[in-house]
């Protein structure tokens, strides 16, 4: 296939070229975000390939469409910023890597965690300029602190299972309860009961409208006051300015986040040079007790190799009329 690859980064292209070795297909590395007015760089392509903040809204998808795109390749799990619907009418096939390294995920968000829990971030700064005290670092033991996932499918599982190891007692919040989970002791219960009882809460749900600010003020208050929450799956799911209150009257502890729901006019660039413009943003940047990574817990050799092989895979799937196992659809998601 031809495959024009959106917001593509050299890390991308080496492992998408290494990848594509043993596959035949012609890969174009755009550097640009796919948006209305990018999307005609993909004329002429059979398949255009995104990343998490491409976007792939249906005015979008009509230009790829017009432009003769027949499959959308996403390079990432979720795809809360794909328009399936629009995709379906305008006969757009949508795949995607559902699973490359879980494990990448949970590590990252574990460190978050640790980080911020014992201040590792603000020890390294303090002794390279030769302060040496210790006030202001106290942290907790995290042994049988509880801790609440909400999301065990295959990241939230691996968390549950590290955090284990710690001694951790962890209560869960699905909507489908994980057998694995289940056998590690996990407890499955209420969004309120996670709200009340956890000393740390760890978001792992997919952004749908069901979860979509899931973390809101009325959550907040329901939290244990000085709760660490942490978030490595999609930054719509918190309602940043309800936090940024909970951080002002400490009934948050610690905010640890890897997404954020306006990521994508910042993450992925170096804008070193320029005014960060987003207030809200901005904002949680003064917070001592705030953690945040540009959307890097993906960011693994392992992960980088499985997304580019999956991907290839999936387009040779689609060139060789096969069915695709790692199709999403609306259909399929409606049950139909
Ligand atoms: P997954 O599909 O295996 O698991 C998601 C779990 O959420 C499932 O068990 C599902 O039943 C559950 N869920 C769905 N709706 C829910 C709801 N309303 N309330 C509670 N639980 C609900 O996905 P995964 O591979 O574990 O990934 C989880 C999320 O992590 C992805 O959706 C993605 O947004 C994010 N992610 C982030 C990064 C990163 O680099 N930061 C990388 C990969 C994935």
């Amino acid at each position: 296939m031809k495959v024009a690859l959106f917001s593509t980064k050299p890390y991308d292209r080496k492992f998408f070229k290494q990848a594509n070795q043993e596959s035949p297909h012609e890969l174009t590395f755009l550097e640009p975000r796919l948006t209305p007015l990018t999307a005609p760089l993909a004329k002429g392509y059979d398949a255009a390939c995104l990343f998490v903040n491409d976007q792939a809204d249906a005015e979008t998808l009509e230009v790829l469409a017009d432009s003769g795109v027949k499959v959308l390749a996403l390079r990432c799990a979720g795809f809360n910023n794909v328009d399936l619907n629009a995709a379906e009418r305008l006969g757009l096939t949508v795949v995607r890597v559902p699973a490359y390294s879980p494990h990448a995920v949970a590590e990252h968000t574990v460190g978050l965690m640790l980080t911020l829990n014992r201040q590792i971030h603000r020890g390294y700064n303090r002794v390279r300029e030769g302060n040496f005290a210790l006030d202001g670092l106290l942290g907790f033991d995290l042994h049988e602190k509880v801790v609440g996932i909400i999301g065990t499918g295959i990241i939230g599982a691996v968390v549950a299972k590290i955090l284990s190891g710690f001694g951790c007692h962890l209560l869960a919040y699905d909507v489908r309860e994980n057998p694995d989970c289940v056998e590690l002791g996990v407890n499955y219960t209420s969004l309120d009961e996670i709200y009340a009882k956890s000393d740390v809460i760890t978001l792992h749900c997919p952004l749908t409208p069901q979860t979509h600010h899931l973390i809101n003020a009325d959550a907040i208050a329901e939290m244990k006051p000085g709760v660490m929450l942490i978030n490595t799956s999609r930054g719509g799911i918190v309602e940043t300015p309800a936090v940024i209150d909970g951080l002002k009257t400490s009934r948050v502890g610690s905010l640890g986040i890897d997404v954020y729901e306006e990521e994508g006019d910042l993450f992925f660039e170096d804008l070193s040079n320029f005014v960060i413009r987003d207030d809200v943003f901005a904002r949680l940047l003064t917070f001592p007790n705030v953690l945040v990574t540009g959307h890097q817990a993906f960011f693994t050799e392992e992960a980088l190799q499985q997304i580019a092989g999956t991907t290839l895979g999936n387009l040779q799937d689609l060139a060789d009329g096969r069915e695709c196992p790692n199709e999403v659809s609306a259909a399929k998601l409606s049950g139909g």
